[in-house]
């Protein structure tokens, strides 16, 4: 039995199909996808924020190919931020952020980036430390603190600094140094996350895909129940017996209709403190307090209608202006025109990260319509005659918070589900994993695939190498734990310092040191030969008077003259002389070199960190 119909849920009834399980799915809301889901309003579709599709692991891929064929499109992607009243490239680039800013703030940014050079934080803790020491107090303000806190409802110093840390840590560093270096023109083929330029889009919107996925499952005997919401969890010890769910209430009846069902096997994609605290008997008082403390992020999307088409060439962009609530606006006939009924139109979703139940959840949806066109109207985009429909979708739960304390309560969560014999948890909010579409398919693929006995870790899924089915032979010994072949991601979040993660090998041939010491020696030997060279030929020369030009050089070297001794105290005190300068030249170039190294270490982290607003 498989509990939600979101990415992860779907992939898992594929994977069944596919492995010729006889399987189920309940599904809480009325239509499949979760929060991949896309949503149409009179003609207009949008997404739940807009969902790219870009992977590297070749099966989910070719799943998606096989699912959708001719409707997978390829998009071209433009992002970009928007603050001051002024459009600013994404990923952030220094030269058109310093020329965006004007002279004054850029002449500010670069006071507070020397500042934070010469007198960093001692604690790099926080996400606010963390930009902060890279980039300076200003830039931090400008182009981070109020999109994150806007995404994350907290302050950017009470966010872990290992969380920039995970977000940077999907970029590929080589890409990222041409990027850095060259500038956008410099990316070309499959790329690190936030640099892509290109991305694979269902014709309309990701919802169509999961609907016809859902499709595919049901035509081959394996059936979505929507409306039905998962509401007890029935277990005897660490064994799931089955389900009771809250179905659609048929007509004529009075309250929704309780169901039971049970099953041999559940994967469950549902929230984990939903699962937890769903469960009878409950968990151990230590577990469910873990699963209570997990937090979330809500999200909020208000979908306007206008009727003009064109307004901005962006798929989206982020609003770093905290003049207004949104977060950041989307463009969706930008990422396929078949989001729009009319060509003459457009359709903006404008997204607010919310908390349940605070004052923008709460407020009417009519409301909501007014406050979106009102700000759309405020930063330029749009005149509010022109907007002529509008809708709101609430999503509760779209982001897993990574707060100061989830990490020990989820190992508390997990290993407790471990003892687990026949209940496997998947996908984002099934294993708190602020992750992509992909990863909560590869999760579900190996939950199949673990029924199977191929004995793979779950919770250690890397998206970043290419997933190839594996049947580990040692199946019977436990999880799959082969670094070789799948690299365990269970550190992923313990905070690490970018620079541990750069390219040196790449980096320091290109601003390697002179040694002071060999130039001062090379120098020293190059001016001692030289006037052995040029006293000994006039000596051998002869004259009156002897080498008068030459002599004039006892002006700098005391003692010097062109004799045979004068020559020797004059070559001493040119090789002094020499070592000194040639120690001197290399200290100045090493200098000049470091300082540049300084500036392009601080640019190719700009660039990685720019990853952090997606
Ligand atoms: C703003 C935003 C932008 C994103 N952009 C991208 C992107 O560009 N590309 C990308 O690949 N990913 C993106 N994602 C992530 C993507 O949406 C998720 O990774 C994916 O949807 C997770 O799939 P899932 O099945 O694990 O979980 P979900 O999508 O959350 O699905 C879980 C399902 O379980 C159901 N459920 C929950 N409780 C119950 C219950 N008690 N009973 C029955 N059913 C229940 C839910 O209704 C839901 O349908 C984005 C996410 C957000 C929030």
């Amino acid at each position: 039995m498989i509990l939600g119909a979101g990415p992860a849920g779907l992939t898992a009834g594929w994977e069944a199909m596919r492995s010729s399980f006889s399987a189920v799915v309940y599904e809480r809301d009325d239509c499949v996808g979760g929060i991949s889901r896309t949503v149409e309003h009179n003609g207009y579709h949008f997404d739940i924020g807009g969902h790219r599709f870009f992977t590297k692991v070749t099966e989910v891929e070719a799943i998606w190919h096989e699912i959708l064929a001719d409707d997978m499109l390829v998009r071209p992607r433009l992002s970009r931020i928007y603050y001051d009243g002024k459009m600013f490239d994404y990923p952030i680039r220094p030269l058109n952020a310093l020329r965006g800013l004007g002279p004054i703030e850029a002449i500010r940014v670069g006071l507070s980036f020397l500042h934070a050079q010469i007198f960093p934080s001692r604690e790099e803790r926080t996400f606010e430390q963390w930009v902060s020491n890279r980039f300076g107090r200003r830039l931090f303000e400008i182009f981070f603190k109020t999109y994150t806190e806007k995404v994350w409802g907290m302050d950017c110093s009470e966010i872990r600094a290992d969380w920039a840390a995970q977000r940077i840590k999907d970029l590929d560093l080589v890409k990222t140094l041409r990027h850095a270096l060259l500038g956008r023109f410099a990316t070309r083929g499959p790329v690190a996350t936030s640099l892509i330029e290109h991305f694979h889009y269902p014709r309309k919107g990701p919802g169509q895909l999961w609907e016809r996925c859902s499709e595919i499952l049901a035509e081959k005997g394996i059936d979505t129940h929507l409306g039905h919401e998962v509401v007890t969890v029935r277990r005897e010890g660490r064994h799931v017996t089955h389900v009771a769910l809250r179905a659609p209430q048929g007509a004529g009846e009075e309250r929704p209709v309780m169901l039971e069902a049970d099953g041999d096997h559940f994967i469950s994609s549902l929230a984990l403190k939903d699962l937890l605290t769903r469960m009878e008997p409950a968990p151990p008082a230590e577990v469910l307090d873990a699963a209570n403390r997990l937090r979330y992020r809500d999200f909020l999307t208000v979908a306007l209608a206008i009727d003009e088409p064109d307004l901005f060439p962006d798929n989206w962009i982020y609003i770093h202006a905290p003049e207004v609530r949104v977060g950041r606006i989307q463009n969706f006939g930008n990422w396929s025109p078949e989001m729009l009924p009319l060509t003459d139109t457009s359709s903006l979703g404008l997204e607010y990260f919310v908390q349940e139940g605070d004052d923008l959840w709460s407020m009417k949806d009519s409301e909501l319509i007014e406050l979106a066109a009102r700000e759309c109207e405020q930063l330029g985009f749009i005149r509010r005659d022109q907007v002529v429909d509008g809708a709101v979708v609430r999503m509760p739960k779209a982001y897993p918070v990574y707060d100061p304390g989830y990490r020990e309560a989820l190992d508390t969560v997990r290993r407790w589900l471990d003892g687990f014999d026949n209940l496997t948890c998947v996908g984002r909010n099934g294993q708190h994993r602020y992750n992509n579409q992909d990863h909560s398919m590869v999760t579900s693929l190996r939950a199949v695939r673990n029924l199977r006995g191929a004995g793979l870790d779950i919770w250690d899924v890397n998206v970043e190498d290419d997933y190839h089915e594996e049947v580990n032979p040692d199946a019977a010994k436990g999880p799959q734990s082969d670094p070789t072949e799948f690299e365990p991601r269970g550190d992923r979040l313990v905070p690490g310092r970018v620079d541990a993660q750069l390219p040196e090998g790449l980096i320091q041939p290109v601003f390697a040191r002179y040694d002071a010491h060999a130039l001062g020696v090379a120098v020293a030997v190059l001016f001692g030969l030289g006037l052995f060279v040029a006293t000994s030929t006039l000596l051998l020369a002869g004259g009156d008077p002897m080498g008068p030009t030459l002599s004039l050089l006892g002006i700098v070297l005391f003692g010097f003259e062109v004799s045979w001794p004068g020559m020797l105290v004059g070559i001493g005190e040119a090789s002094l002389l020499g070592y000194a300068f040639g120690q001197l030249v290399a200290r100045t170039i090493n200098r000049v070199v470091g300082w540049q190294e300084r500036l392009f270490r601080s640019r190719l982290e700009l660039v990685r960190a720019s990853a952090l607003t997606d």
